[in-house]
């Protein structure tokens, strides 16, 4: 049994600038490059390139972005049976400017990830029966996101829910979710809340809990993360590395995680697994281009 990723495919069209340019503004850009990406995709990638059998459910439009990033699924071994391509929309793009400092400035043009409905989530029901977790995220309408966590656990599966980009969810997704991952930022719209400090991080978790979610782990970049269940909370530090690019560090994470957890069943050796495959992603640049296999996992951890 494996992971199923329900959840969004976009490819990001980056270019890197001096400056991002402000309004009205054109500027000269230094280099182009298309990486395949999507937060759903992304983390199929990463699980699967952890060593999990990972299927994807999403759907693509029939243009030349589809045909790469199926490509770059298969090539990561990701089942891609349950991608759908619709005629008529284009696939999901994200343009990326990124500046000399590493700042950057993103426009996501969702197109068939916005398309994917309930039927879509029912049609794929035998992918979400064959794995043991399935993870979802908000790049993808928010009902289809709750019908799809329903589904799943009333087929009794582990539920990991990436609340990214920052939306809020329904009481119904929250209770007897396994896992909720955010950043703070995403915690503050979960609980309409502000965070300042570790105090209203873990009064912001205990929230969620209270509403039926067992695990939350919140990510904290460069600090790492801190995990809160109804008995404890736990700090753990990140991993030193050379940071280059933080794109896609958040879904390595939880691919790792995800791969890892589904192994062993330990959440605290999925933290610790989850965070060495996000740091090493942040020494690489790019979304998907930046996941390593396992193989590299294991020669850069040894
Ligand atoms: P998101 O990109 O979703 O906001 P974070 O920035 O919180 O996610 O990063 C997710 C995880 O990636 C962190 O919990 C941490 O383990 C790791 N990480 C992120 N940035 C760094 C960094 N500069 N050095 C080492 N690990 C990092």
């Amino acid at each position: 049994m494996g992971i199923c990723v329900i959840g969004s495919l976009n490819m990001d069209l980056v270019v890197r600038v001096k400056e991002i340019p402000k309004k009205g503004e054109t500027v000269i850009g230094k280099d182009f490059s298309t990486v395949p990406g999507g937060k759903g995709a992304n983390q199929a990638v990463a699980a699967s390139r952890l060593g999990a059998k990972t299927f994807m459910i999403g759907k693509v439009g029939d243009d030349s972005f589809a045909k790469n990033l199926k490509e770059s699924l298969s090539s990561s071994n990701v089942d891609i049976k349950g991608l759908q391509e619709e005629k008529n929309l284009p696939t999901g793009v994200a343009l990326i400017s990124v500046d000399e400092h590493g700042g950057n400035s993103i426009i996501v043009a969702p197109g068939a990830n916005f398309e994917m409905r309930k039927e879509d989530i029912d049609k794929n029901m035998s992918l979400i029966e064959d794995s043991k977790i399935v993870v979802l995220q908000h790049e993808i309408p928010i009902e289809t996101v709750s019908y799809a966590l329903a589904a799943a656990k009333s087929k009794g599966k582990i539920t990991v829910l990436n609340p990214a980009p920052a939306d809020e969810v329904s009481l119904e997704a929250l209770k007897g979710l396994d896992f909720i991952i955010p950043n703070e930022h995403e915690l503050e719209t979960l609980c309409k809340q502000k965070i300042t400090d570790e105090k209203s991080m873990i009064e912001g978790a205990k929230s969620l809990i209270e509403k039926g979610v067992k695990n939350v782990i919140i990510t904290l970049g460069e600090k790492g993360c801190l995990h809160v269940t109804a008995s404890e909370s736990i700090n753990y530090d990140a991993f030193k590395v050379v940071a280059v690019d933080t794109t896609a560090a958040g879904d390595s994470f939880i691919g790792g995680f995800c791969a890892n957890y589904l192994k062993t069943g330990d959440i605290k050796a999925a933290i610790v697994f989850g965070q060495k495959t996000a740091a090493l992603s942040v020494t690489k640049y790019g979304a998907q281009s930046s996941i390593p296999t396992i193989e590299e996992f294991e020669e850069f951890w040894r």
